[in-house]
């Protein structure tokens, strides 16, 4: 294949990013994949979909094989981190992270079985609300969730689904439609149900914007933050919302299948009253074990669990969950803004005529994330995709059109966003 060197002088000089870059030496801490002959090493910019492995998780998990094979049933009180706190220990680092007191967050369960357990509670629709706004392009698994809420209730999902969507001809939604939607339809909505990050996009919604317009209009506010967590910056309690839920293996870097996440507002720490599916964990632990017929909820989030959490899905959160703090939320800011920043200005100064990005431009609208969107159609899209997968760039495809490449700041270099531009104009060049 000819190659066709980029114009030296377009891109700046990766190194001296590197070398000012205060969160480089993270990168150390992470075991990151190789290409499929399993000795060089990839290009991974694939972290929206699954985080690599931070290499404190092997040690812990070693550890962890130990104490179960060798405390057996003791290591559920013995043991340098027993398991039945085990969720509760990890609270104050995820609390932190999304900026919540710790009793408001709980990791329990996964994304999806989350959201059905708190809309159970909190999507209570009535004769005159019982609508659900949701974007027309909600992450599917969402989509099922929310429709299925919607027909356990006996209602139907035609009647009562309120979507919204970009304007014709555009990718992201306009926070003054997304205002608009809910002042429309303020008398009729239950639920609002959106996405911190639109997965596909990469853009962040006016989260603080959106749920005190959302609370206004007498509606219950929860968010998706799949995509936001480790990702975007979260003020959770600064903010006027009712519910959010994560999951932990995409950003968070917990893992397949790691233990998901769940906040709830302050205002619900005590209110026993409400609806909720209920299982033993949630139930106080200072009378847990006296095994009563009635459940006494504890109070806070941690109240929604169900069973005894799996440590095994759960200990590598500890691990990352501690990089994330070390690294400290405002170096990750800003290394996220000026490490995707570098790759936005490559691609409009190298690629403009070729490939176009939906995601916002303004560090705020956006995550670590950008959606790149091919000219010339998505079969020269996958073409590009398939090339630049040969060449040991790890991103992702999304159906019809998308590429998409999430700059990490915890483990990504300016130096491999620069090796990743570059293996893209040589592929443009030719594809
Ligand atoms: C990744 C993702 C999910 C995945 O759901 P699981 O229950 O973890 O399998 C759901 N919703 C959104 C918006 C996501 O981005």
């Amino acid at each position: 294949m000819p190659l066709h060197p980029m114009p030296a002088a377009t891109l700046p000089d990766p190194a001296p990013f590197d070398r000012a870059d205060p969160l480089r030496s993270v990168r150390e801490r992470f075991e990151l994949p190789q290409q499929g002959d399993g000795r060089t090493p990839a290009i991974y910019l694939c972290g929206n979909s699954l985080g690599p492995m931070p290499r404190g998780v092997r040690e812990l998990m070693q550890q962890t094989l130990d104490d179960w094979a060798h405390r057996g049933v003791r290591g559920h009180h013995d043991g340098p981190r027993p398991w039945i706190p085990y969720a509760e220990s990890i609270a104050p680092l995820l609390g932190s992270l999304v900026g919540a007191d710790p009793m408001d967050v709980v990791l329990m369960n996964t994304l999806t079985v989350n959201l059905h357990l708190l809309m159970a509670s909190f999507y209570r629709p009535t004769a005159a609300r019982s609508a659900i706004l949701i974007e027309e392009a909600a992450f599917p698994s969402d989509k099922y969730a929310v429709d299925s809420q919607i027909r356990f209730h006996g209602l139907d999902p035609h009647e009562t689904l309120v979507t919204i969507a970009p304007r014709q001809g555009e990718d992201l939604l306009r926070t003054e439609d997304l205002l608009a939607a809910i002042d429309t339809n303020a008398g009729r909505l239950a639920l609002i149900m959106l996405p911190g990050v639109q997965y596909r996009t990469g853009q962040v919604l006016d989260m603080a914007r959106i749920s005190a317009a959302g609370k206004a209009a007498g509606a219950i506010v929860g968010w998706d933050l799949a995509h936001a967590v480790g990702n975007a910056p979260l003020c959770l309690s600064g903010w006027d919302i009712d519910f959010a839920v994560w999951c932990s293996y995409k950003y968070l870097c917990g893992g397949p299948g790691a233990t998901a996440g769940a906040y709830v507002h302050q205002r619900y720490r005590k209110r026993f009253d409400l609806p909720r599916l209920a299982g033993w964990w949630g139930h106080d632990p200072a009378t847990r074990f006296e095994m009563g017929p009635d459940f006494h909820p504890m109070p806070g989030a941690a109240g929604w669990q169900l069973s005894n959490p799996p440590i095994f899905s759960t200990a590598p959160l500890a691990v990352s969950l501690a990089i994330y703090q070390e690294a400290g939320s405002q170096r990750f800011r800003e290394k996220s803004a000026a490490l995707t920043g570098y790759a936005q200005a490559g691609i409009a100064m190298l690629l403009r005529d070729q490939i176009e990005c939906i995601t916002p431009v303004a560090p705020d609208e956006r995550g670590c994330q950008l959606s790149l969107r091919v000219k010339g159609g998505p079969e020269r899209a996958r073409r590009v995709f398939a090339a630049l997968c040969a060449r040991g760039v790890i991103g992702d495809w999304r159906e019809p059109d998308v590429i998409r490449l999430a700059p990490h700041p915890l483990y990504n270099s300016f130096a491999e966003v620069a090796a990743c531009l570059r293996h893209l104009a040589e592929i443009m060049a030719s594809a």
